[in-house]
């Protein structure tokens, strides 16, 4: 089968390359058939050698697929199930954060699609417990919207919790940013804020509006604290997710976030060390959650909302590829000419 790898250290060396179907390494695992997998930030990180691999190996960790074969001491899927994966593969299950449940933050994680082989290819192998099954009314393609959700249910409602009515604003309109508010919602905001910048006009605050964003704020054109403080009679926003990682990003959120207000970090600074506005969050007293990844209870929950939200999340997604053609799509991503793309095997080629 075709695969999309990273074939050694440094930067570039992604190929396409012929391997073997996999095979069922143990009794407890199960051999799933691709029906998407979508590409992360990560995955641009993997390519520049920005974020840890451990090549030659399959790239891709967001996925949706179908169940084909199951090891003999797996009890909760059968072949046909779709079912999507947490990418929280060779946890120790002994250190300090795995004992209190936190798997996702084991130093000894190496997930699919970078510690050991993932999804850009036709099909992988994932341990049954971490696998869940997709509701019927999810199709394929938003299924492999998942991971994404997981993590913004996570870092949006388990951790910077939302209030019923709060005003929550999102600073950066990526996936991330998308599914945060959508997020938002369903925990139930009462409005939502997207701040985006120009490059985010033609593809992003179109989907934004699509999602049920109630308001768009373009920071390069209007002022973005004057927005917010207008729309909360001076107040500010309840709570802020920060999902730009960018400097000025976090510093906008530190304005316009309210007194005593929350700030959940969710963007990834592309630096060790950020400048930000220290004594105004003592001053304004904030709460300031730092996240990471998706937690296991995080899962079946963002399933649950990707079933009931009455927005259609095929709004997220604008590339639905063949593999062959991932120099494209990667190029697309880096000029700002696609939101979430996803890898379809089979797909026709450009
Ligand atoms: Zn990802
Ligand atoms: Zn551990």
């Amino acid at each position: 089968m075709r695969a999309l790898m990273k074939t050694e250290k440094g930067v570039g060396h992604f190929h396409v390359c012929d391997i073997p179907k996999p095979k069922l390494k143990s009794a407890g695992e199960v051999l799933i058939k691709v029906s998407a997998a979508g590409v992360c930030g990560t995955d641009v990180h993997i390519y520049h050698d920005k974020f840890q691999n451990y090549p030659p190996v399959v790239l891709g960790h967001e996925f949706s697929g179908v169940v084909e074969e199951v090891g003999a001491d797996v009890t909760r899927f059968k072949p046909g199930d779709r079912v999507v994966g947490e990418p929280h593969t060779l946890f120790c299950g002994k250190c300090d954060v795995c004992r209190a449940g936190k798997i996702q933050l084991c130093a000894n994680k190496r997930s699919p699609g970078w510690g050991i082989d993932g999804a850009f290819t036709d099909y992988l192998t994932m341990p049954e417990l971490f696998l869940h099954n997709i509701p019927d009314n999810v199709g394929d393609m938003v299924a492999a919207l998942a991971e994404p959700m997981a993590i913004v249910t996570h870092e949006v409602l388990e951790r910077g919790k939302v209030d019923p009515q709060d005003t929550i604003a999102v600073i950066g309109a990526g996936p991330i940013g998308l599914l945060a508010a959508v997020a938002a919602k369903a925990g139930g905001a009462g409005r939502t804020i997207v701040l985006g910048t120009d490059v985010d006009e033609a593809m992003r605050f179109p989907a934004a509006r699509n999602l049920g964003v109630d308001h768009i704020v373009n920071v390069q054109r209007e002022d973005a604290y004057a927005f917010v403080m207008d729309l909360t009679r001076g107040r500010g926003a309840d709570m802020v997710v920060e999902a730009s990682g960018s400097e000025p990003g976090i510093n906008t959120a530190i304005d316009i976030v309210k007194k005593c207000g929350r700030i959940t970090a969710v963007g990834m600074p592309g630096k060790d060390k950020v400048a930000v506005q220290w004594l105004k969050m003592i001053n304004k007293v904030l709460d300031v959650c730092f996240n990471l990844s998706s937690s296991v209870s995080s899962w079946d929950r963002a399933l649950g909302i990707m079933s009931a939200t009455e927005f259609d999340l095929t709004n997220v997604i604008t590339h639905y590829a063949n593999i062959e053609d991932w120099e494209a799509v990667f190029d697309d991503i880096a000029k700002g000419k696609a939101i979430k793309a996803m890898f379809v095997p089979g797909a026709a080629r450009r």
